[in-house]
């Protein structure tokens, strides 16, 4: 068994954070032979529930967590942690508009990007799940000084599963031959699902679900699949988010397959025109614990068109958390 490592999630008696727990847990992020230091972060107003959190987990008797902790103070939650999941965040209440949602948000996440630079591991991996996830990434960024900036991710890695899985469906054949899918941007509704570089069985994914498709059926059910979840269950989708973040925090520390990419959300960096200052989603490959954006793909007026749109709403959003980072 390797020594053990310290996995922080934050909401944790939350939906997705309940659905997350118990896989990370068990092994199924980092490996059988990891163990793990478990810390949840909640609210004082969640404090019974996340007590009921740490019985079951406690009563599952996984081999691989050697210890849970569950706190109310963000300096116990990430103290040393390599690997923070930040799924806890403020549900749109009734009558908020969407500028109260991100200040309430901004307001959390940056004492959060306070607490991490002040305590976390010096190398910790940081994923922000709570909407509106890239934003509120940049925030606990920004207020992270000391922590290199390229530790702070967003997760689109639900919409880039959710892409595979509609063209899966669509050509017919198995998941593994699906690849290069991308989500550019924001996770939001502006988010661009782009198939021009994904293969299906080695052959160009277009030629294989016709373009007219991509464009008319593929785009729009990748950006709302999560209201068509809710309209469908009651209530938001947690199991496929809570897979999407342990896929994530998977592939960067260990690494992506030959031949394939995932899609993150990482500060931008100038790659394909989109300048340094937001979190964006890039197709990305993982090696030796980094991610690296990948270069040189070409992109089409139809596509630049999207990626420029779902820049400027990240724009947008982060003018209107000036004051926080
Ligand atoms: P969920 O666990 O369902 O969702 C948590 C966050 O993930 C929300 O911001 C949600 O956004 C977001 N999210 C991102 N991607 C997805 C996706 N694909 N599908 C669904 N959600 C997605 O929320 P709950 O209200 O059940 O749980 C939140 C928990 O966080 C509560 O237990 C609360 O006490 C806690 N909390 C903790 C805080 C802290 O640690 N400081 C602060 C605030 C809350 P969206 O709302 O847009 O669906």
């Amino acid at each position: 068994m390797k020594k053990p490592v310290t996995v922080t999630i934050t909401g944790a008696a939350g939906n997705i954070g309940y659905a997350l727990a118990f896989r990370v847990a068990a092994g199924q992020m980092l490996g059988a032979d990891q163990p793990i230091n478990l810390n949840l972060l909640e609210i004082p107003a969640a404090g019974a529930a996340v007590q009921g959190v740490v019985m079951e987990l406690n009563d599952c008797a996984f081999p691989t967590l050697n210890q849970v902790t569950a706190t109310h103070d963000a300096q116990v939650a990430f103290r040393d942690c390599h690997f923070a999941m930040l799924v806890g965040a403020r549900p749109r209440g009734p009558g908020m508009e969407r500028k109260d949602l991100l200040l309430e948000n901004a307001k959390i996440f940056s004492a959060q990007g306070k607490a991490l630079d002040a305590v976390a591991s010096r190398d910790v991996r940081v994923l922000v799940v709570g909407n509106p996830a890239n934003t509120n990434s940049l925030i606990a960024q920004r207020n992270a000084p000391t922590l290199a900036p390229d530790r702070f991710t967003a997760m689109t890695r639900l919409d880039h599963n959710r892409g595979l899985a509609q063209v899966t469906e669509r050509a017919a054949v198995p998941l593994a031959q699906v690849k290069r899918v991308i989500i550019w941007g924001n996770h939001s509704a502006t988010q661009y699902p782009d198939l021009h570089h994904a293969t299906v069985g080695g052959k160009p994914a277009l030629s294989v679900v016709g373009e007219s498709w991509f464009k008319d059926v593929f785009i729009p059910t990748v950006q709302q699949r999560g209201a068509a979840v809710i309209k469908a269950r009651g209530t938001s989708s947690a199991a496929s988010a809570a897979s999407a973040a342990l896929d994530h925090i998977r592939d960067w520390t260990l690494g992506t397959p030959d031949g394939d990419w995932v899609s993150m959300g990482v500060p931008s960096d100038g790659s394909y025109g989109i300048p340094q200052g937001v979190i964006y989603s890039y197709p990305v490959t993982c090696k030796g614990g980094r991610y690296s954006i990948v270069q040189g793909l070409s992109v089409n007026d139809f596509s630049r068109e999207k990626m420029l749109a779902t820049h400027r709403e990240l724009c947008e959003e982060r003018d209107g958390v000036k004051d926080l980072i």
